[in-house]
């Protein structure tokens, strides 16, 4: 049970100040952000590792932050992925100018934010990678490891990378040693007791008396099997078994890790490997500087893993290399060293997209702003029957989710400065960071992607902002993996593209096409309903689903109906507002 906390809510961020406190030998606050980076910032031309997750895993992210490992940490709330803004931010203060990998385990949420990140990383004109670790053998099996999640063996994946980055490997390089690592990286685990997030009174999952669950995952994810209790020699060789038979041809060097969880004690890790030890010894392994202790733990929960990262003469190196966080320390790595700290030009040049903004554009901005405002208010008007839908089949969190990603787009449109891009990219990334939930990063990719298109010179006329939503939604769509037909909000979003782009293209006034293709979008939007569920959290679910529409496509088809009213507000002077009018 977690005993020590204020407020529930704020625990992540008194985590982070603390640790910042008691650590500021190693790492540095980015101010305003879940993150840190290493002392003295990013070095000028090296590559930068930036990893993350969910916070209850301490070590793991931010402990491990230094030389030698992570240029850059960033935290989410106890086990809930970093928002895509949030690992943005992380990321632009650790780049050293020469690219960034962006690493993490493979959880759907953070495979969302991360690859969320990376895109907007990339529209800066950021080179980035993305790898995902998928060590858990109990996940998925032998023919499917990229479905695999990643638990301790992320430990192994990102102190390679984080030495390669630091002897000077390119961005193509400590990519290349990172997939390299995660390949010849698995890890298998038993949970004795599940864990408590914080102001909860009850576990997240429990595990019965007197017995173990092999398999299950670290946040309570299901397992593959519950043994009664069974001493340590035992436990020694359900571990190692499983994990020897996926040894590679060949394969004898190892890296080995045996993690202790959360609330098991170092002691027993110590019998458990004093008997992991010999079996690995007979099956002919030789251990290359084992580690023993907690690396990737999930609260109190209790129980152990066992990683094993086969080596060749490359990963071996890295794997030794000396490194210096706070968690971890290996070898002697020059102290925290002083070196010419990164400076990024971007970032500076942010404010100044306000001055170089169109009379135009800004005048668009206007138009924006109002357009967010009715999308806030019929959020709010229809929170909790979008939450009713979803309960359905999903969680019943598309309501709260949208209305809280709705506000926070609203509040940073008033306070953004200049064009319908500027408005449109803080609306965007504020959505994703506050809404949480699939739907909240697509709708802050959605909208900072039609602001892009439209950036902060050409007036917004009738074809740039069909032009822009097909660009949006097809980025959405590409991103999402979701196809027409699987009952998302693209089989409201899609029609609703393809009539605007009609309407425009026949001449029609801008409002007058944009209501007309709205009504496509919920009519749309009410036939999902025939459909089943092929991706996202109602899947599992799907046949409850059927005779109940999409919340997600519900939700778009209001607040495209509500953008409408607003373009074709009266109030609005066709001149100086109407997004058609300007192009005149
Ligand atoms: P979560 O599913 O994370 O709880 P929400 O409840 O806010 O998030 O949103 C659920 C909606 O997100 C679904 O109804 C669906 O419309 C949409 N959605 C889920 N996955 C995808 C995807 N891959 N592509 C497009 N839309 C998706
Ligand atoms: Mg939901």
């Amino acid at each position: 049970m977690t005993k020590v906390y204020n407020d529930p809510a704020v625990f992540k961020d008194e985590v982070l100040e603390g640790f910042a406190l008691a650590h500021d030998r190693h790492v540095e606050r980015v101010p305003g952000y879940s993150g840190f980076v290493r002392r003295g910032g990013p070095r000028a031309g090296k590559t930068s590792l930036v990893i993350g997750g969910g916070s209850g895993h301490y070590p793991s992210y931010s402990g491990v932050t230094g030389v030698g490992f992570a240029d850059g940490a960033v935290l989410g709330d106890v086990f809930a992925s970093p928002s895509t803004e949030q690992v943005y931010r992380i990321a632009r203060a650790a780049h050293g100018g020469a690219g960034i990998v962006l690493a993490f385990g493979n959880y759907a949420g953070d495979r969302l934010n991360f690859g969320a990140a990376a895109e907007r990383l990339r529209a800066d004109g950021v080179d980035c990678r993305v790898v995902w670790v998928t060590d858990d053998i109990a996940s998925a099996d032998a023919s499917a490891t990229d479905d695999r999640r990643g638990i301790a063996g992320t430990f192994t994946v990102y102190k390679i990378g984080g030495a390669a980055a630091e002897r000077g490997d390119d961005l193509d390089g400590v990519e290349r040693v990172m997939r390299a690592a995660n390949a010849a990286t698995r890890s298998f685990g038993v949970a004795f007791a599940g864990c408590t997030v914080p102001g909860q009174s009850e576990p997240l999952f429990t595990v019965a008396d007197r017995s173990m669950d092999f398999g299950l995952g670290i946040h309570g994810e299901p397992g593959i099997r519950t043994d009664e209790w069974m001493p340590a020699a035992q436990v020694a060789r359900a571990l190692v078994e499983p994990l020897l038979a996926e040894r590679p041809d060949g394969a004898t060097r190892a890296a080995v890790l045996l993690n202790g969880l959360g609330a098991t004690k170092w002691e027993e890790l110590f019998v458990l490997w004093g008997a992991v030890h010999p079996l690995l010894a007979d099956a002919g392994v030789e251990l290359v500087a084992p580690e023993v202790g907690e690396l990737v733990t999930s609260l109190d929960m209790a129980g152990c893993s066992l990683s094993i990262t086969w080596l060749d003469d490359e990963l071996e190196e890295l794997w030794v290399a000396p490194a210096d966080t706070p968690s971890f320390r290996r070898g002697d790595s020059a102290p925290v060293a002083e070196h010419e700290r990164y400076v990024d030009e971007a970032d500076e040049g942010a404010e100044s997209a306000a001055d170089t903004a169109s009379n135009e554009s800004v005048r668009a901005a206007a138009a924006v702003r109002r357009a967010l405002a009715a999308l806030a208010d019929v959020v709010a008007e229809n929170e909790e029957e979008l939450g009713r839908i979803d309960a359905i089949a999903g969680d019943g969190d598309h309501g709260t989710g949208m209305l809280r990603g709705a506000r926070a787009a609203t509040a940073a449109a008033e306070r953004a400065q200049g064009g319908a891009g500027s408005v449109l990219a803080a609306a965007g990334a504020a959505f994703g960071d506050r809404a949480g939930g699939t739907s909240g990063v697509l709708w802050g990719m959605l909208l900072d992607r039609v602001g892009r298109r439209l950036g902060n010179e050409a007036a917004v006329d009738g074809a740039a902002l069909a032009a822009a939503v097909r660009d949006a939604a097809d980025a959405v769509r590409a991103f999402g993996r979701a196809e027409l037909g699987d009952k998302t909000m693209l089989d409201a979003l899609f029609p609703f593209a393809d009539a605007l782009d009609a309407g425009v293209a026949e001449g029609r006034p801008l409002a007058e096409a944009w209501s007309a293709a709205a009504e496509v979008a919920r009519d749309a939007a009410a036939a999902t309903a025939d459909l089943v569920p092929r991706i996202g959290r109602a899947r599992p679910l799907a046949e409850r689903s059927v005779g109940t529409p999409d919340a997600g496509a519900v939700s778009m088809g209001m607040i495209l109906t509500a953008v409408g009213a607003t373009l074709a507000d009266p109030a609005d002077d066709g001149s100086t507002s109407d997004p058609s009018g300007s192009a005149s």
